[in-house]
């Protein structure tokens, strides 16, 4: 209890909060009560469940400790598009409340419902998301994530407006207006992708305006990987602590799991979504501190709830317990994501590794894109660099010699060639919601 107060005094301490905090017995029992709950429903409700139990020989009785989780069958992203667009809802039409979707890149989109209860489960996870990034009533609140199907938008909107903030419903785009809002109305936090708020910056510091006079003090930062490199030049360039947020549409949206002032990890609200880590090639559940694909249980969804619904995210369970005193696990700050990797020339890839090794050189900013393409039937890999003015308009010398040291730093991260094309500054198309890192035209 002696933590809660020290958060309290910090400003950090939420009474919603509350769970954060629960001794690891009192946890479990709930998730384990909360768990046959949610096996029970999914069972009645989900046709597609029923039947894969059906299958494994399981009966919803079978669930009588957590350790009993790994026998049961997994949900995959292709559940949800095969059983577009109402298929896994196991509450009736007249009970949901609000409707969701990811943008489908192909084909179909996912669909995904809630209750009032899972919008008030919902609200109240990002209350707790945004008092682990410090904030509480008082801090005015620039919601830049996009409004509408997609869940960022909303979703941060009620968690803000719950927590007591004042939020400014300002959505994605239109980033002069958003600099002057910023400026004008004392905005204290934000919320959007961390390569728009980077965008933000340099649009800002082109208007004249250093975002670092300003009381903008925490960025809310989520729906993308970015890596620690990244983090330090934005709290550097916009003077604030940028914190990471995790979350996905078919789990609930933004609120599966936050950073707190220590920026060690995320802490996962597991009193709602219980983690476990599997080998993505066999499915077996890895021991605490292993990496692997996470996957993520809903205890509480009444709507569409997910039981061990892959999230093709890797990361770790980490053991320790976190000196901000919470008692809810954390995991690894997710900067792989199993759909973001490609395979050049027999070489796993993620974007993220591109993003390490491009931020140890100095002269660059954090504009990358990625291209690939097949010349002769061999992969190639071109990585685009935006460099800054004043390393632009310096001697061709210079620019080579930065180049040089770009393709080592590339090499040595991902023991691949690769060439390196410097462009420059904003030449390489800004995103407003999550940025477009890899080009693949190898199949064209
Ligand atoms: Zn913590």
């Amino acid at each position: 209890m002696t933590t809660m107060v020290k958060d309290a005094a910090a400003g950090e301490f939420h009474p919603v909060s509350t769970p954060d905090y629960l001794p690891q017995a009192q946890l479990r029992a709930l998730q384990l009560g909360r768990l046959k709950g949610m096996v029970l429903r999914a069972y009645q409700h989900q046709e597609l469940f029923r039947q894969r139990m059906v299958q494994a020989g399981l009966t919803p009785d079978d669930v009588e400790s957590l350790e009993d989780l790994p026998r049961l069958p997994f949900t995959v992203k292709t559940d949800l598009r095969d059983t577009y667009p109402f298929g896994l809802f196991a509450s009736p039409m007249q009970d949901v409340v609000r409707l969701h979707a990811s943008s489908g890149t192909t084909g179909k989109p996912i669909v995904v419902a809630y209750t009032q209860q899972d919008v008030a489960v919902w609200s109240s996870v990002m209350v707790r998301t945004l008092a682990a990034c410090g904030l509480h009533a008082g801090d005015i609140i620039q919601n830049a994530y996009g409004y509408g199907l997609f869940t960022g938008g909303l979703g941060a909107h009620y968690g803000a407006e719950a927590l007591g903030a004042t939020v400014i419903p300002i959505s994605g785009g239109n980033t002069d207006r958003q600099i002057m809002v910023m400026r004008d109305f004392g905005v204290t936090a934000i919320c959007c992708t961390p390569s728009y708020f980077l965008h933000l910056l340099d649009r800002a510091s082109e208007m004249g305006v250093d975002v670092r006079s300003l009381p903008l003090r925490a960025g809310v930062f989520g729906a993308e990987p970015w890596t620690d490199e990244l983090r330090l030049h934005v709290e550097q360039a916009g003077g604030i602590k940028a914190y990471d947020i995790y979350g996905l549409t078919e789990i609930i949206g933004p609120g599966v799991g936050s950073e707190c002032r220590c920026q060690d990890g995320l802490h996962l609200f597991e009193d709602h979504f219980y983690p476990e880590i599997i080998n993505p090639q066999t499915g077996q559940v890895l021991p605490e501190g292993q990496e692997g694909e996470l996957v993520l249980t809903t205890l509480s969804k009444q709507a569409m709830p997910m039981i061990r619904y892959r999230t093709r995210d890797i990361t770790a369970v980490l053991p320790e317990p976190c000196p901000c005193g919470r008692t809810i696990r954390r995991i690894r700050r997710i900067s792989r994501r199993s759909d973001d990797m490609f395979i050049i020339r027999g070489v796993n890839v993620f974007p993220s590794q591109v993003e390490a090794a491009l931020l140890t050189v100095e002269g660059t900013l954090p504009h990358y894109q990625i291209i690939l393409s097949r010349e002769k039937g061999l992969d190639q890999m071109e990585v685009q660099v935006e460099v800054t003015p004043e390393v632009f308009s310096d001697k061709v010398r210079a620019l080579e010699e930065l180049q040089k040291k770009l393709s080592r730093a590339l090499e040595n991260a991902l023991n691949i060639r690769v060439q390196v094309s410097l462009v420059g500054p904003r030449t390489i198309q800004r995103s407003e919601g999550k940025a477009k890192r890899v080009i693949d035209r190898r199949n064209q």
